[in-house]
């Protein structure tokens, strides 16, 4: 028995010897019985005196009191420190970083001491720099005014948000907690799907953003940058809430004193000259952007194309600087009777194109309708004339086997061309045999 005690003595002590941690055992007073080969790597920069010969002696620099707290320490056996951190090199030249050594030291019995000891620079390095890096970004989250923090949860409700979202968008906690990040947005400007399109692109991209209006609480307008993206935070209280562990954040910035030059910009690059509505350029990049969209998951999308019916006469009874003002005038019409989130483009000299995401083909219809009966109701004055004119509509709607944009355009063009060929200022759906134009 005592035999085989001893063996597995022997085998501990093997074991312990060559530990990846520094093992030390040594008497009471200190005087070391046995030191595994990473603690005397750890010990012997310490020790003063170049010797391993005791414990407190080789400590004594960055422990001082540890030979006091040894002898002062009531129990027969257990803990006489646990993880202590000595700081051992601070402050030493031409060393960027502290080594920290972790020190336990363990009573075994009335005779016995065991020291574990390990280098935990880096975690402390890690732990310093998470802390850090978490009191840095709480001082962003509570202190910038001009960013509002939002978390929200995998539908896109808002879960937490920081305090400045009362500066930027004057919203109140309460009445915040729980709603659509779309209630950041004009109501014309952004649907609950369109809403959920945007996380889904923050999913798939890393992030979402995107440049408008917004509006405050109180219902004034003012132009803003939303960032989103994806969070994930396991454990984290604020979001616990969040079905799924899904979660996004949402950084809004009020960026009025940005606008104008941002607008600009945007203006020159994406807008039609004469109208000021969205080019054709932008329009097909937005309308592929829409047709992607819609491949990930199919909802309600329609186009509306639109030409000026006999238009060459108004050029050539009135000039064709009238014909430009009387465009102006069909611009400002479909501005009025489209929604914000309609993208409304002139793609060529007297047409245009509605792209209209999230809507169906009878509503798309019913808007176009509008529209004919609205310009067929007006006169438009050009230097003391009056002008009447109107417009032909064709409709055409989304659907599987549709192979891009210009297929979807096409369709909406036939049904134009239906609608004139029925006598004008109409509208038109597409329908499976409406593809023959006049124009061939
Ligand atoms: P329809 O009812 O069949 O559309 O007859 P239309 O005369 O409008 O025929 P069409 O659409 O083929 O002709 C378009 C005319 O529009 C040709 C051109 O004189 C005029 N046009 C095209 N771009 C501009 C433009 O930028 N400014 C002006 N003033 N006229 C334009
Ligand atoms: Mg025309
Ligand atoms: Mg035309």
């Amino acid at each position: 028995m005592a035999f085989s005690l001893a063996e597995d003595y022997e085998a501990l002590t093997q074991f312990l010897y060559i530990a990846p941690i520094g093992l030390v055992q040594a008497r009471l007073d200190g005087e070391i019985v046995m030191v595994n080969p990473v603690c005397a790597q750890l010990l012997m920069p310490l020790s003063r005196d170049g010797e391993l010969s005791n414990l407190f002696t080789a400590l004594q620099g960055v422990a001082p009191d540890l030979r006091h707290m040894t002898q002062v320490y009531e129990g027969s056996h257990g803990m006489v420190c646990d993880a202590l951190h000595l700081q051992v090199d601070a402050g030493r030249a031409g060393r960027k970083d502290a080594q920290i050594l972790s020190l336990s030291l363990l009573k075994l019995d009335e005779q016995r001491l065991m020291a574990v000891l390990s280098d935990v620079s880096k975690s402390v390095k890690r732990d310093r720099e998470l802390r850090q890096s978490l009191a840095w970004i709480n001082t962003i989250v509570t202190g910038l005014t001009d960013y509002a923090l939002v978390a929200l949860d995998a539908s896109g409700c808002a879960v937490s948000w920081n305090p400045s979202i009362g500066r930027v968008a004057g919203f109140v906690s309460e009445a915040t907690v729980g709603r659509s990040y779309a209630m950041f947005y004009p109501s014309d400007g952004m649907s609950e799907e369109r809403a959920l399109d945007r996380l889904h692109e923050a999913d798939d991209s890393g992030w979402s953003l995107d440049e408008g209006w917004r509006v405050r609480a109180d219902g004034t307008r003012y132009w803003g940058s939303c960032l989103i993206a994806p969070l994930q935070v396991p454990g984290n209280d604020a979001l616990d809430a969040c079905p799924a562990g899904k979660a996004y954040s949402l950084i809004i910035r009020d960026i009025s004193d940005r606008r104008e030059a941002t607008e600009a910009l945007r203006q020159s690059v994406s807008s039609d000259y004469l109208t000021g509505l969205t080019n054709r350029r932008a329009f097909f990049e937005a309308a592929n952007l829409e047709l992607q969209r819609w491949a990930r998951m199919p909802r309600p999308l329609s186009v509306v194309m639109i030409d000026a019916d006999h238009f060459k006469r108004i050029n050539d009874e009135h000039g064709h600087a009238v014909g430009d003002a009387v465009l102006r005038h069909l611009a400002a019409g479909m501005s009025f009777t489209f929604h914000a989130m309609d993208v409304v483009a002139r793609v060529g000299g007297e047409e245009f194109v509605v792209l209209m995401p999230g809507i169906a083909l009878e509503e798309a219809e019913a808007a176009a309708l509008r529209l004919c009966r609205s310009i067929e109701a007006q006169a438009v004055e050009v230097d003391g004339t009056f002008i009447r004119y109107t417009v032909s509509a064709g409709v055409a709607t989304m659907q599987e086997g549709i192979d891009g944009v210009d297929e979807l355009l096409q369709r909406a063009d036939a049904a134009m061309y239906v609608a004139k060929a029925k006598g004008r200022n109409r509208v038109e759906r597409w329908f499976a045999g409406a593809n023959a134009s006049p124009h061939g």
